[in-house]
């Protein structure tokens, strides 16, 4: 798949944050609930080493709530680790995140011991909307193309809690292909960076063999379940494409217009609460990509 990266704002941020994790005592990554292992970046994981670690599994209102709780249990039984699941615009957000922290890191606390905590993820999970949401600040600084860079702040969530904001940007980093489209589906990756029409196809494919009802419930498809129940991916984007008459001049079909539309309803939740992976999907799937 083309994606193009930046191993030079990679490597800035790297050593950015191996600087500021000297001076923390743990760690919050903000995940995408609807891809919690494709959207953390192992980079992270070697950087912080043994930091103890609050995962946000963000972007909760548009996952799957059985799926975000299996991967709640699944980072929970991880050692120093709590995972709390949340809508980066809720009210009470900055109650839960320092909750969790203060139990992660009890010897912290008071003016004389503030705890310090570093605040990561890759662009577009919602770290801008969690902490303008924490602060009470409409910012102008979330949108929803990634990869605006912002300069190290640090953040007064309590008097004696302490965040620092990223110092440069986490990009996301793919180790598995299944990774990269999950990732492309939920638009952390540049508009321009990926082939819609292949992400597309992905993501139609999971979706079929694991949400058919949602899928079905959407498009209102014109055809018996049995027969859409043997389809494959391009069969679906076909289907869609006629139904939403994404048809050009001659009679040919504009995949590519069907493609964005079905990216554009999973990214805004219209096709239903979805998740892409599962822990042990996602286990499975780096355990395989290993061996090459
Ligand atoms: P950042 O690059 O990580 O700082 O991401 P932003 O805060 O700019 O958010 C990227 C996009 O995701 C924006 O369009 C936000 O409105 C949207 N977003 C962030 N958090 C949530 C959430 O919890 N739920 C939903 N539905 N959208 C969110």
């Amino acid at each position: 798949m083309a994606i193009q990266w930046f191993p030079g704002h990679m490597n800035k941020a790297k050593k950015a944050i191996g600087d500021r994790m000297k001076s923390v005592d743990m760690v919050i990554e903000v995940l995408d609930a609807r891809c919690p292992g494709s959207s953390a970046n192992p980079l992270l994981e070697s950087l912080s080493g043994r930091k103890p670690k609050l995962k946000i599994l963000n972007k909760r209102d548009l996952a799957d709530d059985a799926r975000t709780q299996l991967w709640l249990d699944y980072y929970s039984g991880q050692s120093q680790t709590q995972a709390i699941a949340l809508d980066a615009s809720e009210r009470g957000n900055a109650v839960k995140l320092i909750n969790a922290s203060r139990q992660l890191v009890p010897n912290r606390g008071g003016i004389e011991k503030p705890l310090r905590v570093l605040i990561c993820g890759i662009p577009n999970v919602g770290k801008s909307t969690l902490i303008n949401s924490m602060l009470g600040k409409k910012s102008a600084k979330t949108g929803n193309e990634p990869g605006i860079t912002k300069a190290e702040q640090r953040l007064f969530l309590a008097d004696d809690f302490w965040l620092y904001d990223t110092p440069g940007m986490l990009w996301p980093k793919i180790i598995v292909p299944e990774g990269g489209y999950n990732l492309a589906a939920s638009g952390a990756v540049g508009r321009n960076a990926l082939d819609e029409e292949e992400v597309s196809l992905e993501l139609l494919k999971y979706l079929s063999h694991n949400y058919f009802d949602l899928l079905t419930g959407r498009y209102q498809l014109d055809y018996e379940h049995d027969e859409m129940a043997t389809w494959r991916e391009e069969q679906w984007l076909e289907a869609i494409a006629r139904k939403r008459g994404t048809i050009l001049s001659g009679g040919r079909i504009d995949y590519q217009k069907a493609a964005e539309i079905v990216l554009t309803d999973f990214r805004s939740g219209q096709i239903g609460n979805i998740t892409l992976e599962l822990p042990n999907e996602w286990t499975k799937w780096l355990a395989a990509a290993r061996v090459f």
